[in-house]
């Protein structure tokens, strides 16, 4: 196989793969191909209910938060989040503009009610995030949201945002369970799990009681998550597949890796190892974002001219790697380097870039 450098869907780990393919075609405790076993069997329920376990293990949850597996993407998270918290709203909640995709969350969050966005990264180039001195946030607000690291510009907040006496909803789809996050700070979090966790179709969503509580009667069933919670993720035909492929991707967390300080500390070590071939390169490779604030999940960078970007990409497919190219919003390269990425798959590249830089520096 290539070595899958992709913004996602991203790399799984070789050996959940493993047992993916032999649950495609049997798995033993239901006698039946994983795709075809019904959502309303027990050996479903005890995916979800171990699934659930899992996460709130990896995370330290506490016993008041839900935990959901939707569909719909992230993306229906963007509508469903405003939908229960700034409906019928008069203050505004509080949305950045840090990137490509907290830009289409605040599209949006603006039809469903009264929305402020109090820091915007467009004067910069949407290369850094904002300090603290930078920020002033409402004692009003209903709510607070922000996208946890921009998958596209490669920009990721090390820190949490926001004020205690204010609910946190948070984006993390593509840095969930990629390091501790301090969920218990957060009211709602979402992300799906196509980046760090599993394959499309699946978004989990992590939701404090109380929101649930107050949400309001009239949304339709399906994007209601009072609904949700009564149904166990169950409301409808659930991607039982997907799901389950989670529920491995949190065990080889739990039981392989070993929890996730120990993930972030290897995605700490390939971010590493990667930027500072980057920044040594005496500007050959050249940085997409400051240095303060890039993502240890999705490293974007340029180089001197389009005709050597070009050139990079081909040489670099051809020498098995896959999925560089930047996001189709501002090209260049981005190496993503999710969960399943190994150390030694960032090593490759690294001495991929670095002959390639000796072959065509001016
Ligand atoms: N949020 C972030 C941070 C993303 O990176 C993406 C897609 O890559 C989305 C939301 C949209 O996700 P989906 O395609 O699952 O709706």
């Amino acid at each position: 196989n290539a070595l899958n450098f992709s913004g996602g869907p991203g790399a799984l780990p070789e050996v959940v793969l493993n047992q993916v393919q032999q649950a495609i075609i049997n798995v033993p405790e239901a006698g039946l191909s994983i795709l075809g076993i019904s959502h309303r069997s027990d050996w479903f329920e005890n995916v979800v209910r171990e699934t659930e376990n899992n996460i709130r293990t990896l995370l330290g949850l506490p016993s008041d938060y839900h935990i959901l597996f939707l569909q719909g993407g992230a993306t229906q998270q963007f509508s469903m989040v405003p939908m229960t918290m700034l409906r019928g709203k008069k203050h505004p909640a509080e949305y950045f503009d840090t990137g490509y995709w907290s830009r289409k969350v605040v599209t949006e969050a603006m039809r469903e009610g009264p929305v402020r966005v109090i820091w915007s990264g467009e004067q910069h180039g949407y290369r850094r995030l904002p300090t603290d001195e930078e920020l002033d946030f409402s004692p009003d607000a209903p709510y607070i949201h922000y996208v946890s690291n921009e998958t596209v510009e490669g920009l990721q907040f090390n820190r949490i945002l926001g004020r205690d006496d204010v609910p946190r909803v948070c984006d993390m789809s593509s840095d969930f369970l990629s390091k501790p996050c301090e969920a218990d700070k957060f009211s709602l979090i979402y992300a799906h799990a196509q980046k760090n966790i599993g394959p499309a179709g699946v978004t989990i969503v992590l939701v404090r009681d109380s929101v649930v509580q107050n949400a309001p009667d009239n949304l339709p069933s399906f994007l209601d998550y009072r609904r949700q919670v009564e149904s166990h993720s169950n409301f409808n035909t659930p991607p039982v597949f997907a799901i389950y492929v989670v529920l491995l991707v949190t065990r080889w967390l739990l039981n392989e890796v070993g929890g996730l300080e120990n993930m972030t500390q290897i995605n700490q070590q390939k971010a590493k190892l990667l930027y500072g071939l980057i920044d040594g390169s005496n500007d050959f490779y050249r940085p997409w974002g400051e240095a303060a604030f890039r993502s240890d999940m999705n490293v974007a960078f340029n180089l001197p001219t389009k005709d050597l970007e070009a050139l990079f990409l081909n040489e670099a497919t051809a020498a098995g790697f896959s999925g560089l190219g930047g996001h189709r919003a501002i090209g260049g390269v981005r190496a993503s380097i999710y969960n399943a990425l190994t150390l030694g798959a960032v090593e490759k590249l690294t001495g991929f870039m670095e002959d390639f830089r000796f072959k065509h520096h001016a």
